[in-house]
């Protein structure tokens, strides 16, 4: 008789009764389809890399961890390592769309405009009955939480909750500078790279900055020094 091996564990799985079938790994997982002993598997979604709400409510959740998955494979998730002790996971669906992401960064003045901007969207979506689902990624990084939001791949659904989304950032002066700046440099060094370039570069947000140092590479520091040099 041939045994059977975890394979999360790669102990055997020994059966309680005879003619037992072990648990294997569920649809949209890493493991799909191969056979998993007890304890993996009511382990798994202790530390889930994914948390799914679907609708507004939080009563039901759905758990993705490496071979269970609660969602019945409408989401699957992607581990994608920045180094090889860091990183995060993301999520995919054939069912559901992305409409909304950010990164809610603790004691950042975002976290409390974002907040409001989630609820005023959640709440707009229920009234216009969006099917919808929040998704929760881990991420290595314990100051900043991913935020995103899921439309179910239907064309008017999609096209309600656009719009839905962007009367909600208007609301919350979602496009104020002061959300997207403070985050990757310091708001002085901002201030000071626009007086030095601002006429050559257009540069609002962290964002922009960052971009334009990884396309001008080393080149972007001499142009600095330059304009610095002539400010004396
Ligand atoms: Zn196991």
């Amino acid at each position: 008789r041939q045994e059977l091996i975890c394979a999360l564990c790669g102990e055997p799985i020994v059966p309680k009764s005879p003619g037992d079938r072990p648990y294997t790994g569920d649809l949209g997982t890493a493991y799909e389809g191969q056979p998993i002993c007890d304890t993996c598997y009511d382990e798994d979604t202790c530390e889930p890399s994914a948390t799914i709400y679907y609708g507004k409510d939080n009563e039901e959740i759905s758990l993705i961890g490496s071979c269970r998955n609660e969602t019945e494979g409408d989401f699957r998730v992607k581990w994608h390592s920045t180094d090889p002790w860091r990183g995060y996971y993301e999520c995919e669906s054939d069912e559901y769309v992305e409409v909304f992401t950010d990164a809610i960064l603790s004691g950042h003045e975002s976290e409390e405009m974002l907040k409001k901007l989630y609820d005023r969207v959640l709440e707009r979506f229920d009234e216009e009955n969006i099917n919808f689902a929040r998704v929760f990624c881990r991420s290595s990084n314990v100051f900043m939480t991913s935020l995103e939001i899921w439309v179910k791949k239907d064309f008017v659904q999609l096209l309600k909750a656009h719009a839905i989304i962007a009367e909600a950032k208007g609301e919350v002066d979602y496009d104020n500078p002061l959300y997207s700046t403070g985050i990757l440099f310091p708001r002085e060094n901002l201030e000071k790279f626009k007086k030095l370039l601002g006429k050559k570069y257009e540069i609002t947000t962290d964002k922009d900055l960052a971009d334009l140092a990884a396309e001008k590479g080393d080149g972007l520091l001499a142009e600095l020094v330059e304009a610095s040099k002539g400010v004396k």
